[in-house]
């Protein structure tokens, strides 16, 4: 071997690299993230949103999650969902997700207004339904903010006739 064709061993050093990480998967694959293969869709459902013609591609998955969802809900005594009800195409899920931070907020203040409205009622019915709306709007402490409502009652109750007395 003349000096001329001698390996520089740096491209020799690097040609070692590149077999190695070919070898390597946590390198060439990304922990495994390029094992995943998308899995085919397996049918089509019509969009959620009821304004859209559009369909949303099902896959196994989501068939088998609706199936177990739907049982749950029938052991419940509810009605079934309808599958045309589930999932956004393509078009209106990308709109859903741009669109989610106002809806958070709008959210946000309507349990606001409520819970000025509850704090603010003194009528026994009107406060069951306001209640009844933040439970199922999800707040996280019901039972909480209906107790510090009535503590906040009793003390200024109990300030007001305190002044009378004097
Ligand atoms: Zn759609």
């Amino acid at each position: 071997m003349t000096r001329d064709f001698e390996p520089d061993p740096e491209v020799l050093a690097d040609l070692a690299l590149r077999r190695a990480s070919e070898h390597d998967r946590t390198r060439s694959r990304g922990d495994g993230i390029y094992d995943w293969e998308p899995s085919k869709p397996v049918g089509f459902w019509a969009c959620r949103n009821p304004q859209c013609k559009g369909m949303a591609d099902v896959y196994e998955e989501n068939v088998t999650a609706f199936g177990i969802f739907n049982r749950e809900i029938v052991k419940r005594g509810e009605k079934p969902l309808e599958d045309h009800r589930i999932m956004f195409c393509d078009r209106c899920l990308a709109e859903y997700r741009r669109t989610a931070p106002d809806r958070r907020r709008a959210q946000v203040e309507r349990m606001a207004v409520a819970i000025r409205s509850l704090k603010e009622s003194g009528d026994a019915t009107r406060e069951r339904d306001l209640i009844a709306q933040i439970s199922e709007w999800g707040h996280p402490d019901v039972e909480g903010l209906v107790n510090a409502i009535a503590e906040r009652r009793a003390a200024e109750s109990g300030r007001s006739s305190k002044k009378r007395q004097i």
